[in-house]
């Protein structure tokens, strides 16, 4: 059976390009960068460059840029770095409800040091309000985590607007951009951000390697302490390897932006057309008018995902409920409840990210297997009305 992909905000094939690239430094080039000998300035020359195409996509110096094992530790990095390093000044952080774990995780570690988080809602089309942002900023706040595209609805925060009010009160602006980086302009001046966080593995690159960025003259603490790399800031003999293959697909990215995302949205919004057209009781979470180019997260009334889920994946389509990280739970998405919907109408959520694999031909399979699968579990589930 021919299999479909469209889960590409849980993550995404290497591309070949990528692969190439990566693999002389997986055999002949396997020199530390560390090193003094030839060996050693090939893979420090190759992780160089590699900083230099990551600065470029995001409009930022080279120095700018530390390179880590993904997202994750990018967040972690960013705030334990920036709260514990400017605690003098004060301990209160804003985010939001919708926030990745790797952000909601780590304030909850950080009220457990003694900050204290302030968690803002989001409206019903899943958008943070700048003026409840403005409202809940204190005297005492020294860093605001709010991220620019959502993983489970797609749906993109205003952050210029956020980052001139930070910037305004002299006030560190973080944004978890893991979702948006390749797939949207990013450029660090524009959002107003002062760091942000990428994964490879969410842009055709491998898993296990990101960056943060940070801007210059930021204040912040490493987390691991060791040899120094990384200016200190990250220790560990650097992933090389790892690096090349972000950098090449980083910049494969920001050469095919802006027709991938033209072509992505067209198949977003024929796959939104065809099965709203079809199955009654159906929508769409959050807005249509901020979303990244190839995600979609449908709502079905009086049905399971799960075995909506299960269906299409019998049917070779690989997509998800709610995010990947929280489809092995049975409470209700964090993001969907924070849209404001009740947990019977969480549960009934189907996940739909495209990319480049993706065709016009697999978007009318798909839509048609959706429709057959709300109509078949609306049957037999005992919430359905017929
Ligand atoms: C995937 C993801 C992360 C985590 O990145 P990893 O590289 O998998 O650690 C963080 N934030 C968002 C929004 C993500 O989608």
């Amino acid at each position: 059976m021919k299999r479909i992909y469209m889960d590409h905000s849980a993550t995404t094939p290497v591309a070949p390009e990528v692969l190439q690239a990566m693999l002389p430094y997986l055999s002949d080039k396997f020199g530390n960068a560390s090193s003094l000998h030839s060996f050693g300035r090939e893979a420090k020359e190759a992780l160089e460059e590699s900083r230099e195409k990551v600065a470029k996509l995001l409009g930022a110096s080279p120095e700018e840029i530390v390179f880590t094992s993904g997202g994750t530790e990018s967040d972690n990095l960013a705030l334990k770095g920036i709260a514990r390093r400017n605690k003098e000044k004060g301990k209160h952080i804003i985010t939001t409800s919708v926030e990745h774990p790797a952000i909601l995780e780590t304030c909850r570690k950080l009220e457990k040091e003694g900050f204290s988080v302030t968690y803002l809602p989001v409206t019903s089309e899943g958008l943070v309000d700048p003026a409840s942002l403005e409202a809940a900023i204190r005297p005492d706040t020294i860093l605001i985590s709010i991220m620019h595209a959502n993983n489970e609805i797609g749906t993109i925060q205003p952050l210029e607007e956020i980052g001139r009010l930070a910037a305004e009160r002299d006030i560190r602006l973080h944004t978890d951009a893991v979702q948006s980086v390749g797939k949207i302009p990013t450029n660090v001046n524009a959002l107003g951000v002062d760091s942000l966080s990428l994964s490879a593995h969410k842009l055709y690159g491998p898993k296990g390697v990101g960056a943060l960025y940070i801007r210059r003259g930021t204040k912040l603490e490493s987390m691991v302490q060791g040899g120094g790399h990384e200016r200190g800031l990250r220790s560990g003999t650097e992933n090389v390897a790892g690096i090349v293959g972000l950098a090449r697909a980083a910049q494969l990215c920001e050469e095919g932006m802006a027709a991938e995302g033209q072509r992505l949205t067209e198949l977003r919004d024929r796959l939104a057309g065809l099965v709203l057209e079809k199955v009654k009781d159906a929508w769409i979470n959050g807005t249509m008018k901020r979303r990244l180019p190839g995600s979609l997260n449908f709502g079905f009334s009086y049905v399971e995902g799960e075995s909506l889920l299960l269906f299409l994946d019998s049917k070779g389509i690989a997509l998800s409920t709610g995010s990947a990280c929280s489809s092995h739970k049975l409470e209700p998405s964090h993001v969907l409840l924070s849209l404001g919907l009740r947990p019977e109408e969480c549960h009934g959520s189907l996940r739909i990210t495209m990319g480049r694999s993706n065709t016009n031909e697999e978007v009318d399979y798909v839509a048609q297997c959706i429709v057959e699968a709300v109509e078949r579990f609306r049957g037999i589930s005992a919430l359905g009305r017929e």
